[in-house]
């Protein structure tokens, strides 16, 4: 039986899963190896290659009937895997600035490698879990997590960009001052924005501006004696159970979402809206009432548009791992592997 293996690189651990011709997954939930990659490429590219004989042997498969493998690893690189000269937080080891990392595990496993950065590769996986193998259709991801990663799938295909910067969401501005009750908010991003995407939906957003944006106006709340990131990380629970303050932080997220939606309605006229990551990892009532503000957040659709469904991306922590999978999978047959 021949598969291919997707294999999702982080900083601290690097998720495989296995997938046959059929487009089955033979790995149900997360398989895990630790990831050295603050040690630089010769010991990670090595660690890869131990945690993927494991992971075969889990998923029963003889390792030398996995014809190509998919990696997906967190950015900057370029969209053939060529990691920035400038490092990045993942990848701080000196010996990984402007690694050509897809051509390293290739060379490592003797087998062809496909790549992409960490949040195509949720996407795709987004996609795939809605449209199957062998789509045509096309549909925009955004995962909310410390930041957003983004991905957009365009009849089937992924959009990595020329410089490998496709996608990046996060950064795209957003009208936010016509957010109801959001007056003379000054939404400030890592990236030198002010009012994208990612300033006013994640959960830096949330330390960084919405928090102290709405703490004044609710003297007394529990989160004021917490430091600004513990205070952050709680929002999102005490939203599910209903505390006003935190409720109006994510409905403020939401609506950030809804119009970033509504741009992307306007350029790709989409079969799909997709959001995944942490923020959603809350109760089924919570995640309706989330979805519906996104609506709410949107401004009148014409009436073919009105009707895009929006999806959660399932399998969240194995997300990664399952698009690049599937990548591979596109690569080895293309390439007549299968
Ligand atoms: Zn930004």
């Amino acid at each position: 039986m021949t598969a291919v293996a997707g294999v999702d690189l982080g900083g601290t651990a690097v998720n495989y899963t296995l997938v046959d011709e059929q487009g089955k997954f033979l790995v149900e939930d997360l398989c895990e190896y630790p990831s050295l990659a603050k040690q630089g490429p010769e010991i990670c590219l090595r660690q890869i290659a131990d945690g993927l004989k494991v992971a075969a042997d889990r998923a029963g498969v003889v390792l030398e009937d996995v014809v190509a493998v998919g990696l997906d690893t967190p950015g900057p690189a370029s969209s053939a895997g060529l990691l920035s000269a400038r490092g990045s937080t993942n990848f701080v080891h000196a010996k990984w600035a402007g690694f050509d990392i897809r051509e390293g595990l290739a060379h490592k496993l003797g087998k062809p490698v496909s790549y992409l950065n960490d949040a195509n590769a949720a996407a795709l996986w987004g996609h795939y879990a809605i449209f199957g193998g062998n789509s045509k259709e096309t549909s925009v991801s955004i995962i909310i997590g410390t930041g957003n990663g983004g991905g957009i799938i365009l009849d089937g295909n992924v959009v990595k960009g020329k410089n490998g910067f496709g996608a990046e969401l996060g950064h795209v501005l957003i009208p936010y001052q016509s957010i109801a009750g959001t007056e003379g908010i000054n939404p400030r991003c890592n990236c030198g924005r002010t009012g994208d995407l990612e300033s006013l939906c994640s959960l830096t957003a949330i330390e960084r501006n919405l928090l102290p944006y709405f703490l004044p106006r609710y003297p007394g709340h529990e989160l004021a004696k917490l430091d600004s990131h513990q205070a952050a990380k709680m929002v999102r629970g005490l939203a599910d159970k209903g505390d006003a303050l935190c409720k109006e932080i994510f409905r403020v997220q939401a609506h950030a979402l809804g119009l970033f939606f509504d741009e992307m309605v306007n350029t790709f006229d989409p079969d799909a809206l997709i959001v995944g990551g942490g923020a959603l990892e809350a109760s089924e009532e919570f995640q309706k009432w989330f979805m519906s503000e996104i609506r709410a957040g949107m401004p009148n659709q014409r009436e073919e548009q009105a009707g895009i469904p929006i999806y959660v991306i399932p399998n969240g922590d194995t997300a990664g791992a399952r698009g690049a999978a599937i990548e591979a999978l596109n690569l080895a047959k293309q390439s007549g592997l299968m």
